[in-house]
């Protein structure tokens, strides 16, 4: 075979065999394809876009590049959660305590920080001793004893995803469906669940920042994990606003365990029970979504989510009682706070200007070998819709540079729109999607 005609192929919008994409992609993983046609390759794909038969080929063939997880000894029907990323979107920490107190079995893997999104590894990392590398062995013995837990992805998942994302990233090919598709659903594959739901962002703090764009999107995973036998429903929810009130690593620790506690911002907890119960309807658990979301609410009124949280935290090798005590996280040395000089509502926050206010003030990696600081990030007081009195907060930073901390005041002021006039609330979740139906909401 030779690899130019298959560029040319693509080049010229024709279908390529599972063979062609075979002798590609895995030259490419093994070193015998040089950078310079794989990126003309990508560039092709780019512009002429997959037939689902050669998505799915695709995304198969990413998956078996590497280690595929076998999590056939844990019972039961396992569900994955991904979502695309977002500002203060800190559902994972609330969803599979939540989720796993309901009966559903979770054997989660995550990523860290993108940019100026965070990562749920780096939020755990935060808890003192919180062990996120295990064994697959103890990964496994993990879920079966306390029904989940949370790791980071091993080095040796889909090898021909971080060659092909490293490339696509210089070669201007990052911003294309069916490679962003390919490229999540290889991983959630590979990380071996049965069935997968997904949380698909649009806006501003979003990488997708049209809805249409990301409906798309998350058809196209549905599509792709239909077709590779692991049933996927996507959800498509709003990230024009962060979606908690936390950003910032032991800050979203935090207010994970105020939502556990039954408090925090109904967004986050309204879009965690809703995860939680089609987790509940996926896993079989429960038959009918009103049963399911009432079985939720009341994980989380009777302290079931709590007790589980405490509960996969020591199983993991963190202290529990940070759930009671949250000076035993991370501190920040400067506090400010940003008020209101009349009674105003907030009309916008731009999540993106917090996420990178965030990740300047050090929540994030600039660079991948910078080291994160776990104690800042930025407190808000209210979204949109909400009312701020006179004299009140309506944003608090958390610092550990007094340069930084001056920088973050301008830049978290200028994040924030007031109006004299009520504002309406934004809804979160604009669609649901499955492999049978668009739910637009
Ligand atoms: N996240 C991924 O894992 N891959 C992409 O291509 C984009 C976002």
């Amino acid at each position: 075979m030779l690899v130019t005609e298959i560029i040319r192929k693509k080049r010229d919008g024709d279908i390529l065999s599972k063979e062609e994409l075979e002798f590609i992609v895995n030259g490419y993983v093994k070193g015998e394809i040089p950078d310079y046609q794989m990126s003309a390759f990508l560039m092709a794909i780019y512009f002429r876009g997959m037939s689902k038969e050669e998505l799915v080929e695709l995304t198969m063939l990413m998956a078996k590049s590497g280690k595929m997880v076998d999590l056939s000894s844990i019972e039961g029907i396992k569900v994955d959660k991904h979502s695309s990323g977002g500002i203060a979107d800190t559902t994972t920490l609330v969803l599979i305590p939540l989720a796993a107190s309901c009966g559903v079995k979770v054997a989660k893997m995550s990523g860290r920080g993108l940019s100026h999104t965070g990562g749920t590894i780096d939020k755990l990392e935060s808890i003192p001793g919180f062990k996120t590398e295990l064994s697959e062995d103890e990964f496994v013995q993990a879920v079966n004893k306390v029904g989940a837990a949370i790791v980071g992805q091993s080095e040796s998942l889909v090898p021909a995803d971080k060659k092909i994302y490293a490339l696509r990233d210089v070669t201007c090919t990052v911003e294309s469906i069916p490679l962003i598709a390919s490229s999540i659903m290889s991983k959630k594959i590979a990380a071996g669940s049965d069935k997968i739901i997904l949380d698909v962002k649009f806006g501003k703090g979003a990488f997708m920042k049209e809805y249409e764009k990301a409906k798309e999107l998350a058809n196209t995973m549905v599509e792709i994990g239909t077709l590779a036998g692991r049933e996927t429903v996507a959800y498509v929810t709003d990230m024009n606003q962060p979606l908690g009130l936390m950003i910032g690593n032991a800050l979203e620790v935090i207010e994970a365990i105020e939502v556990l506690k039954g408090k925090g911002h109904e967004d986050l907890k309204n879009l965690c029970i809703e995860f939680a119960s089609e987790m509940m309807i996926m896993a079989g658990v429960e038959k009918e979504k009103k049963l399911a979301q009432e079985r939720a609410i009341e994980s989380i009124e009777k302290g079931f989510a709590l007790e589980k949280f405490r509960e996969i935290i020591k199983n993991q090798g963190g202290n529990p009682e940070i759930v009671d005590n949250y000076s035993l996280l991370p501190q920040a040395k400067y506090t400010y706070e940003l008020k209101c000089d009349d009674d105003m509502y907030i009309k916008d926050i731009d999540a993106l200007k917090l996420g990178l206010c965030a990740l300047k003030l050090g929540a994030g990696r600039q660079r991948k070998e910078d080291k994160i600081d776990y104690a800042v990030g930025i407190q808000l007081f209210g979204k949109i819709g909400d009312k701020i009195a006179r004299n009140m907060p309506f944003a608090k930073i958390y610092a550990n540079d007094e340069k930084r901390l001056e920088e973050a005041i301008s830049d978290v002021k200028t994040a924030f729109e007031f109006s004299r006039e009520p504002v309406p609330k934004r809804k979160v979740i604009f669609a649901k999607i499955t492999k049978d139906d668009v739910f637009e909401f």
